[in-house]
C-alpha cells in the first residue's frame, strides 16, 4: 500500500462587482455576494487549491503548468475542468482518494451559509469524503482576498497480501 499526501494553496483578490452581475465561484458554487474574483479563469480558488493538492500528491505538474494563465483558451474557463483533468490523472495512476480537507479564509461570503453545497459539489468530482472549514482574515491586510489551503490523502495498492 502506497500513501501520498498533497498540499494545495491558492489566493485571489476579491473586488466589488458593481452592477455587472458577476458571481463569485466557490468550489463550483455560484455565490452572489457583491464580490468577484480577479483572475484569468473563473477565479475559483477552492477548485484551484483542490486541483493542486491532488496533482501534487501524485507528483504531476501543478495547475499553473497544465493550464497557463497566458493561454486564451483558459480565459474565464470553468475551473471544474481543471479538477476533472486532475481526476483523470489520479485515476490513470490507480490512486484512490482517502479524503480532502479544505480551509477557506475570507471575510465574505460566510462559509457557514454555503459549506454543504460546496462539499456536495466537490464530492461529485472526487467521490471521496470532503470537509470544509471557514475562517476570516481577522481584519489583516489580506481582507480583500479569498485564500484556500487544501490537504489531500491518496492511496494505491493492496492493504495486505
Ligand atoms: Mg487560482
Amino acid at each position: 500500500m502506497e500513501t501520498r499526501i498533497g498540499h494545495g494553496y491558492d489566493l485571489h483578490r476579491l473586488e466589488p462587482t458593481g452592477d455587472n452581475g458577476t458571481s463569485l465561484m466557490v468550489g463550483g458554487v455560484e455565490v452572489r455576494c457583491g464580490l468577484q474574483s480577479i483572475a484569468h479563469s473563473d477565479g475559483d480558488a477552492v477548485m484551484h487549491a483542490v486541483t493542486d493538492a491532488l496533482l501534487s500528491a501524485i507528483g504531476e505538474p501543478d495547475i499553473g503548468s497544465l493550464f497557463p494563465d497566458t493561454e486564451p483558451e483558459n480565459e474565464n474557463r470553468d475551473s471544474g475542468e481543471f479538477l476533472l483533468e486532475a481526476m483523470d490523472r489520479v485515476n490513470a495512476g490507480g490512486w484512490a482518494i482517502c479524503n480532502v480537507d479544505i480551509t477557506v479564509l475570507c471575510d465574505q461570503p460566510k462559509m457557514n451559509s454555503i459549506r454543504e453545497q460546496v462539499c456536495e459539489n466537490i464530492r461529485r468530482y472526487i467521490v471521496a469524503p470532503v470537509n470544509i472549514k471557514g475562517k476570516t482574515h481577522e481584519g489583516t491586510d489580506s481582507s480583500g482576498a479569498i485564500e484556500v489551503h487544501v490537504v489531500a490523502l491518496l492511496q494505491k495498492g493492496k492493504t495486505h497480501e
